[in-house]
């Protein structure tokens, strides 16, 4: 297995840490968690579509490619990463941003995430709820390339094989530090959603034989759907990384029940969660995804499907700046 044969930029901070939560674990009487700090990659706050964006932004400069382009919600932290990271190759950047009114806040359509779009420089198209975003963005790459330009498409959350290859660097991460600190890691748990980051990090441990369970808590899509997907993307990464085949159907595992009513919209359990990390440890997660993750994991836990003597690394995907878009919700 390897990833070195593709283009990639170095943009995030790498290794990021790997850390004991003692209270945390501590106070749920289960397993040793430990947190993989993937909220502090660096860029513009942080956050795991960084690791992306390091292979994505290379492809587009290798494409001779002068403008950005991509799509999410309203609040998407992936937007805000690739605006940073466009800045940083200095390529225009474009982002088709879907108002979903997920939260009555004053700051959802201005604050968090959508501040910072403006302040990187991005262009910030609104789109209307319901709106196709694959559909959007093909018809935007192909205004520009008649008006002469030379966009790159990055789908939403840059989660296609380039960009999981981010992911592939994770887990090998996890397993060097794991090593070093002597720690046999029984299961790695995390926010999915458009199913890169999952495909990535499966992908990864099968790549090296390392037998790491890995969880996706999901917080939008079906179990159903959200395992196809990133079976499919996982299967198409261990081909870039050499290792044709390692993936198998078993080793994706998506839970769907800590979604609530839907993406971006809030749980008790997710406020619970928030609120449980924040005062045990001082960990800043996000209500969007690292919440509703950790909810799943707490809900694990109590349900002794994780217990004492195993040890479980819960990695933080970032989201701190959509936070602050939702404050309301933890009034
Ligand atoms: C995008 C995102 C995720 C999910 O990652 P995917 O690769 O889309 O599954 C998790 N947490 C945060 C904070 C994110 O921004």
């Amino acid at each position: 297995m390897r990833i070195d044969q593709n283009a990639r930029i170095g943009i995030a901070h790498l290794p990021t840490p790997l850390e004991h939560l003692p209270r945390l674990s501590e106070m749920l009487g289960g397993p040793e968690i430990y947190v993989k700090r993937d909220d502090a990659t660096g860029l513009a706050t942080g956050g795991n579509k960084t690791r992306k964006l390091e292979f994505l932004i290379a492809e587009a400069l290798v494409l001779g490619a002068d403008t950005i382009v991509t799509v999410g919600a309203m609040q998407s932290n992936h937007a805000r990463q690739t605006a940073a990271a466009a800045a940083r190759a200095g390529l225009r950047c474009e982002l088709l941003l879907e108002n979903r009114h997920a939260v009555a806040d004053p700051a959802y359509e201005t604050g968090g995430n959508v501040l910072l779009d403006r302040l990187l420089g991005a262009d910030v198209i609104e789109l209307p709820a319901g709106t196709d975003l694959e559909a959007a963005i093909e018809r935007r790459g192909s205004q520009l390339r008649e008006e002469g330009s030379v966009p790159y498409l990055i789908p939403i959350g840059g989660s296609n094989p380039v960009g999981a290859l981010g992911y592939v660097g994770c887990a090998m991460e996890l397993i060097d530090q794991a090593r070093s600190l002597g720690l046999r890691i029984d299961r790695v748990v995390h926010a999915s959603a458009s199913a890169g980051t999952q495909a990535g990090l499966v992908a990864g441990f099968a790549g090296a034989a390392a037998g790491i369970a890995v969880t996706g808590l999901s917080v939008g899509m079906s179990a159903k759907q959200l395992t196809e997907a990133v079976f499919d993307i996982a299967t198409e990464v261990a081909v870039l990384i050499e290792a044709p085949g390692s993936v198998t159907r078993d080793m994706v595992v998506v839970d769907d029940s800590h979604v609530g009513p839907g993406y971006g919209l809030p749980t008790s359990e997710m406020r619970e969660a928030v609120e449980m990390a924040a005062r045990t440890e001082g960990l800043i997660l996000d209500p969007v995804y690292t919440g509703k993750a950790m909810a799943g994991l707490v809900d694990m836990i109590r349900r002794g499907r994780l217990t004492r003597g195993q040890n479980v690394v819960f990695v933080h995907t970032g989201g701190v700046a959509g936070l602050f878009a939702y404050g309301s919700v933890f009034e």
